[in-house]
């Protein structure tokens, strides 16, 4: 398998539109043009790739330039030092991987999954002191919460944040669930329901999964959303769903509620964006968030597959909006396509609906198979994408000369709550 297929796709291919193209010209310019200088103002975005459109809030943690030396250094010298350290280091070091993440991280990767998965595969490495995660931010704070208080996360580059997680902020979901509070009361009904229930994914930060740790509340994954939906309609009349309206409105359909019983909360509107009867009528309130990556996703995309392939079978992502899941064959989380790829016979030919990085992993892992991404346009995940092996090689260079450099860590009020939103998903079956 070639090691930098999507970064050597991105060097050979123009901006456009149709095959071998790119979303931006900005996905050329080195990754480290967006870190922040010494006295210089954030930038007001992502990075280059899908979610470089959305707006990037103030709170965005920051990524200061990182030495000159690893900004410099060939591919292959980045290579030999980051093998040197985990030679070195040994079992005091686990790296976890992503699966959008680029093939020239992956490589080095003790595990390879998704958030919840790699968090809960840091656990299995009790004696690693350093848990080095290529992902997000919110990953690194869910390995933070679920790992021992002696074990160290660490994010290689702080500004790989996700636009999604960002749409919801603690702030704006206490003001929703103080006003929601005034319009649907507080007060449980005769079969002991409360009148609203919140549901965070787990694409969320630390300190909202702790709120829905505070207010019987509970996390969910992509794989089991369906299954904590069950869950929470046996608690509560209504759940309020962040940050993705796409993931809950889909498992909303999915359990037969009609789209009219599921409402938006835009958090810029007064109620959202909703009049009083429809917030009581509403059986899932949906927080206007999205993912940029999958948001590419479009029914007509679906449509060319299908008339490109006979017989052609589309999975995508469930955080693809309703019409793109609904024309697709089958929707699910990562770990799901990856086991449709596997299982599927010789021969079969797979659209796939999610981060391209993945998409063409699986098309290298199974040659006897035809596997592409459904969006013809090359646009990784922006935050995914900050991950770069030259932020690697700096933080664990840091650790040989004794400094966790970008250290991730949850305080522990805020842990402690998430943690039993987090313990109420994995009690639920
Ligand atoms: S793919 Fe989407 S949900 Fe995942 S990290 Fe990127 S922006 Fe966030």
């Amino acid at each position: 398998m070639s090691t930098k297929m999507i970064d050597d796709l991105i060097v050979q291919a123009e901006v456009g539109s149709g095959e071998g193209t790119i979303c931006s010209s900005d996905l050329k310019q080195p990754i480290w043009s967006l870190d922040v200088a010494e006295g210089e103002r954030a930038k007001p975005t992502y990075g280059a790739g899908a979610s470089q459109w959305d707006k990037a809030p103030v709170f965005a943690p920051l990524q200061h330039q990182i030495p000159a030396k690893y900004r410099q250094m060939a591919h292959a010298e980045l290579d030999r030092r980051i093998r040197a350290v985990k030679e070195t280091l040994g079992e005091r070091l686990v790296i976890l991987g992503h699966h959008y993440q680029r093939d020239d991280i992956i490589q080095y990767a003790d595990f390879r999954g998704d958030s919840f998965k790699l968090s809960q595969l840091a656990a299995t490495r009790p004696n690693a002191e350093y848990i080095l995660f290529c992902g997000v931010h919110f990953m690194a704070e869910s390995a933070d919460i679920l790992s021992s208080p002696q074990q160290q996360v660490i994010l290689p580059n702080l500004a790989a944040g996700c636009s999604m997680a960002d749409m919801a902020n603690l702030e704006d979901v206490l003001d929703c669930w103080e006003t929601l509070g005034q319009i649907l009361g507080q007060k449980p009904n005769a079969e002991g329901q409360q009148p609203l229930l919140p549901v965070t994914y787990m694409n969320s930060a630390a300190n909202l999964k702790a709120f829905c740790g505070e207010r019987n509340g509970i996390v969910c994954t992509s794989s089991n959303a369906e299954t904590v939906l069950k869950w929470a309609f046996a608690r509560g009349e209504r759940v309020l769903f962040f940050p993705d309206q796409h993931l809950g409105r889909n498992t909303g359909v999915k359990l037969g509620i009609p789209l009219e019983e599921m409402v938006l909360w835009d958090p810029s509107k007064p109620l959202g964006g909703n009049s009083p009867a429809a917030l009581r009528q509403a059986r899932i309130i949906l927080w206007r968030g999205w993912c940029s990556v999958h948001q590419r996703f479009t029914v007509a995309q679906v449509e060319k597959a299908r008339q490109d392939y006979l017989g052609v079978r589309v999975v995508v992502h469930p955080e693809c909006p309703l019409e793109v899941v609904e024309a697709a064959d089958e929707a699910g989380s990562t770990d799901y396509i990856i086991k449709a790829v596997e299982e599927a016979a010789a021969g079969t030919v797979l659209a796939i609906g999610t981060e391209i990085n993945l998409v063409r992993r699986l098309q290298a892992e199974h040659p006897d198979k035809k596997i592409f991404c459904l969006d013809p346009v090359i646009c990784p995940c922006s935050t995914m994408y900050r991950i770069h092996p030259a932020y690697v090689a700096w933080v664990l260079e840091g650790l040989l000369d004794g400094q966790v450099l970008n250290q991730i860590r949850v305080d522990e009020k805020v842990a402690h709550a998430a943690r039993i939103a987090l313990n109420r998903m994995l009690t639920v079956k």
